[in-house]
């Protein structure tokens, strides 16, 4: 026998909706790339994503044609997420910081039919446009008076424009909720990137599940600064999940610099913020150097990327924020994790605490998870075996963008189908706390035992000279792999190989102590900020360790 419910589907568009009538007057502030702070309310934002939808019709945009955006944190790229999820279309947001073949690859693999783009980024996309055949237009997203003199784009509209004689009328259509209505490429450090498609109903339910207490806490009287760009897996659901609970938003524009995130953190009461390591160093040594404090802000959420200790140890201690370490990947919407003590915790000493803290976190109700070995069987939830990371739920995808990848899902004896491998390793405890140990194509295989360069980056970031460290395996003829650690300096540090690895020995067991120690002048980063381990892998290829 059925229930009898309503059966209602969830759309993207019921989130501005509600927010527009229950969150009429809460403010949606802005950095523009043009200069100026930009304020204006989710009531203004829902009427400016309906004539954004108008003008799509316009166009000629049916359902699911996909359209690119190619922007920063900002309020016409909100506009942008609801106005095309809204009408039926898929928002594909771009990473401008790709290499630009990989840009192109992107937008003609998802056949882009419209790009809108941020002023700042309209000569790089002049340059590359030729090689993009199906883009009818470039929306510039901007008024007029803001285009460049010397912009050649053919066809190109104007946002503003573009809008400006609509009603702003539309009723949101209702429409199946598995419809899709997002697009969002992995930075595929290795070949192509590939498209994780997501729909109406994954975004409604994985909005919900990152506003609960335990993952990022956010209500009516949260003030959200995503640091996190739109175009990194929809910044991290906070666009959606600040919409749902009726947060006041601050989008950062362009600069991601500490001043800059600073001042819109104090002018603005920010309590909540999010985003990956790297930005984080910067605001840190922006505040440390010029001995400033946060007086709003509650909560930094720490993901990507490991959160280095020393890190959530700052923070804590002399900023008074609370890191929330959270894990997850484009392929989950992105949340799978976020690190919440418990009840039983509030007893526990500072550094035991610490280790707990240190975890990636519990999944909330919608993400299951497990351990496998290489055989494919399940380990023990003891917090010490460590294995093949697996996940499956609701606002976890099933396959990439056009079958690329082929079948992804894999079955566990006993516990059934549909389960996504991660591609990280990691142990989980009884409490539900998974801690990641490596990335799989990361760990360092010596003498049949798995070295976690994970956990030794931390240990060497921990140390004050240090700014940033990587850790990589190198060929080895009797362990096949050891550990080689690469340090960037602070400026005006000083510290030696010799003194790093005591330090290190103090740290972890002695067999993980790297071989040797290499200076290095920066450390690469993906376009997500992550640490680019295979560019390193390339640059120490024709290193040989001094035990070798
Ligand atoms: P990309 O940025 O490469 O497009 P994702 O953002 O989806 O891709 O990256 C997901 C991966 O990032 C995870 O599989 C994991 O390896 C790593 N990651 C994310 N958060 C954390 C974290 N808190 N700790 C360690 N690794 C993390």
């Amino acid at each position: 026998m059925l229930g009898l419910m309503q059966d209602r589907p969830l759309l993207i568009s019921q989130l501005i909706e509600h927010a527009a009538l229950n969150h009429g007057d809460t403010e949606i502030v802005s950095r523009t790339v043009e200069g100026p702070i930009h304020r204006y309310t989710y009531r203004d934002a829902n009427t400016r994503a309906k004539k954004v939808a108008e003008a799509l019709l316009a166009l000629g945009i049916k359902v699911g044609d996909r359209i690119g955006t190619l922007a920063w944190n900002g309020y016409r790229h909100f506009e942008l997420y609801y106005g095309i999820s809204g009408m039926g279309a898929v928002c594909h947001t771009i990473n401008p910081r790709l290499f630009p073949e990989q840009i192109v690859y992107i937008v003609n693999h998802a056949e882009d039919q419209l790009l809108f783009v941020d002023l700042n980024l309209l000569p790089a996309v002049e340059k590359l446009l030729p090689q993009m055949k199906g883009v009818r237009h470039v929306v510039a997203m901007t008024d007029r008076a803001h285009i460049p003199a010397d912009c050649k784009i053919p066809n190109l509209l104007v946002y503003e424009e573009l809008i400006a004689d609509k009603p702003g009328a539309y009723e949101w259509p209702e429409f199946d909720e598995r419809t899709a209505s997002s697009l969002c490429y992995t930075s595929g450090t290795t070949g192509n990137p590939k498209g994780v498609l997501y729909h109406h109903r994954s975004t409604i339910l994985h909005a919900y599940g990152a506003a609960l207490p335990d993952t990022l806490n956010l209500s009516a009287r949260s003030v959200v600064l995503p640091v996190v760009p739109m175009f990194h897996v929809n910044a991290w659901g906070l666009p959606y999940s600040a919409a749902l609970v009726g947060a006041k938003l601050v989008f950062p524009g362009v600069a991601l610099d500490g001043a800059s995130l600073h001042e819109l953190f104090e002018k603005e009461g920010v309590t909540f913020t999010a985003g990956v390591p790297t930005v984080w160093l910067a605001l840190l040594n922006h505040m440390k150097a010029n001995k400033l404090k946060l007086s709003t802000v509650k909560y930094a959420v720490i993901g990507g990327s490991a959160a280095p200790p020393a890190m959530i140890e700052t923070f804590d201690k002399d900023y008074g924020v609370e890191v929330l370490h959270a894990w997850g990947m484009s392929e989950m919407s992105p949340l799978g994790t976020v690190n919440h003590p418990k009840e039983k915790h509030q007893r526990l000493s500072p550094k035991e605490l610490l280790e707990v803290r240190l975890k990636q976190g519990r999944p909330p109700y919608g993400v299951d998870m497990t351990i496998v070995d290489d055989a494919g069987k399940e380990l023990p939830r003891d917090g010490k075996a460590f294995g093949d990371l697996l996940v499956r739920g609701p606002w976890i995808t099933s396959g990439y963008f056009k079958g690329e990848g082929g079948e992804v899902l894999r079955e566990i004896a006993g516990k059934g189908g549909g389960w996504f491998a991660t591609g990280d390793v990691a142990t989980i405890d009884p409490d539900g706390y998974m801690q990641i140990t490596d990335r799989s194509k990361d760990v360092i295989k010596s003498g049949g035992e798995w070295i976690s360069s994970i956990d030794l980056e931390n240990a060497a970031m921990a140390h004050p000279a240090v700014a940033e460290a990587a850790v990589i395996g190198v060929a080895h003829p009797k362990w096949d792999e050891r550990p080689l650690l690469i340090v960037h300096k602070k400026p005006d540090a000083r510290i030696d190989k010799k003194e790093l690895i005591e330090f290190l020995g103090t740290k972890v067991a002695k067999w993980w102590l790297p071989d040797d120690v290499q200076f290095v002048e920066s450390i690469p980063h993906t376009a997500t900020g992550k640490i680019l381990k295979t560019r390193l892998r390339e640059d120490f290829k024709d290193y040989k360790l001094p035990t070798a």
